[in-house]
């Protein structure tokens, strides 16, 4: 068996006074925009302020959108970048920035090739709520992303020795008559570090209280899915050196994650995209289960409170990794029947039974009358045993965040650059309009944060 990769990030007494470029942030955006811009030349350092890396993008579940790919065809389904483009565009409200979402459509193909050529494989495809074709791209082993993404992306910056620390925070972006020229940061002691180029990737304030209660004061008493590390400090540096936000009051909530234990888990949607149905406490359906987050969480609200259940069996959960994972910390019920998994999760056994099997002759069909869902229909719910998840909304994903352009650059109000500051990933707002679609968070992190690496080097050497 391959030994287990452990990574260690620099020892705090190496750190220099100046690199070329400074990355703020060790998720999917930053790690992926310090390998570009080392490949290209560059001299980058990645500043982390929590003991543990890869931000938010370590919890990412489902996989990584692109359409157009060579692993799309591989699986003889033939997609483009305008049903990327239009069913994105759709699932957001018609809200999304036009520019970024058509540079991210565009680029997604190339970023799974770049992965690719990287070493990192996500042949497997599924589907999430929104989507009318397969092009979440996953790896074949059905790990849960976010992990393998960055644990993969961490090979290479030790490989390459890109310095990354952690515990530093960075307080301040330092500008001089409009353009970067370092920034200042805060670790055992007080630094500052010259660079004429910074990279923000510093995620969302999904779990930042302050921003909350200033943007959306009704989401504060619902749980978080977000690392604690997530709150909206890019946002605040940014906005100090003049760049405007954008869309600050979009906020998903996602539909399905568990919480009836102290840490709240997202339960990722390839579980519905695989098959899973939700049901109410009559056990009954009430939703497409794949429509989108902000209808599929509005469905369950209206429930009253009560949350739904996850309902899958065998087949489905094959199909998932997580949830052998979520099985392991207790998150799962199991039944032998469904009538046994109806008496565990105190539902009626008659009316589960009843939805099942109208629920198999839905997939048989492929013709669900009561919901209209169209996706997600491969496997119907036959193979015990049968196993259900208690799940209810809770915040997930700041749509909302730094403006910039589809270089990356950032931009202040009058929409001007300000000259050395980039921006990829969750911090940047615009591109998932007023709901992201499942897949579409690490496609972000992976093109945008090339593009940064790539805008940098063009800024610093054009
Ligand atoms: P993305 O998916 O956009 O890459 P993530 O949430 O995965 O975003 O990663 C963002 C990372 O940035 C997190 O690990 C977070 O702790 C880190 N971070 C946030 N603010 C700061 C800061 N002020 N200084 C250093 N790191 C930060």
């Amino acid at each position: 068996m391959a030994e287990k990769f452990v990574f260690e990030p620099t020892k705090f007494d190496q750190i220099k006074d100046h690199y070329d470029v400074v990355i703020i942030g060790s998720g999917g955006a930053g790690l992926t925009s310090a390998i570009q811009a080392y490949e290209l030349g560059l001299s980058p350092v990645i500043l982390e302020k929590m003991d543990k890396l890869g931000g938010n993008t370590t919890r990412a579940s489902s996989g990584m959108n692109a359409a157009e790919t060579f692993v799309q065809l591989d699986h003889h389904i033939v997609d483009s970048f305008e049903d990327f483009y239009n069913e994105t565009f759709i699932g957001g409200g018609k809200m999304n920035n036009p520019e970024l979402l058509k540079f991210f459509t565009e680029h997604g193909a190339l970023a799974i090739d770049w992965l690719d050529q990287h070493g990192i494989k996500l042949d497997d495809l599924t589907i999430t709520g929104g989507m009318k074709t397969e092009r979440t791209h996953r790896p074949s082993s059905l790990a849960p992303i976010g992990g393998y993404l960055v644990t993969e992306l961490l090979k290479y910056i030790a490989k390459d020795q890109i310095p990354l620390f952690d515990n530093i925070k960075v307080t301040e972006l330092l500008t001089d008559n409009g353009k970067i020229t370092g920034i200042k940061a805060t670790a055992d002691k007080d630094i500052t570090i010259k660079t004429d180029a910074v990279v923000l990737a510093t995620g969302g304030f999904g779990a930042g209280k302050d921003l909350l209660a200033e943007y959306r004061s009704d989401l504060l008493n619902l749980r978080t899915t977000n690392q604690p590390g997530a709150t909206g400090d890019g946002l605040k540096l940014a906005q100090k050196v003049g760049a405007k936000l954008v869309d600050m009051d979009q906020v998903q909530v996602h539909p399905t994650v568990q919480q009836d234990t102290p840490h709240a888990f997202l339960i990722g949607e390839a579980v519905r995209g695989e098959g899973a149905i939700l049901i109410n406490n009559d056990g009954q359906r009430f939703v497409n289960e794949l429509d989108t987050r902000k209808n599929v969480t509005a469905a369950i609200d209206n429930l009253g409170g009560t949350g739904a259940y996850l309902i899958f069996d065998r087949d489905i959960r094959d199909r998932v990794k997580a949830i052998e994972f979520y099985d392991h910390i207790g998150l799962v019920t199991t039944g032998q029947t469904v009538a046994e998994l109806a008496e565990e999760i105190h539902v009626e056994k008659q009316a589960l039974q009843q939805t099942v099997k109208d629920w198999n002759v839905a997939v048989d069909n492929q013709d669900d009358k009561w919901f209209a869902r169209t996706t997600g229909m491969e496997r119907d719910i036959s193979d015990g045993p049968f196993y259900a998840i208690h799940v209810a909304p809770a915040v997930h994903y700041t749509m909302g965040g730094v403006a910039i352009n589809h270089k990356t650059q950032v931009l202040n109000e009058k929409n001007q650059v300000i000259n050395g500051l980039f921006a990829a990933g969750e911090v940047a707002g615009g591109l998932h309009g007023n709901n992201r679609i499942g897949g579409n968070s690490i496609a972000e992190t992976v093109v945008f944060g090339r593009q940064a690496g790539q805008q940098a080097y063009k800024y610093l050497k054009g």
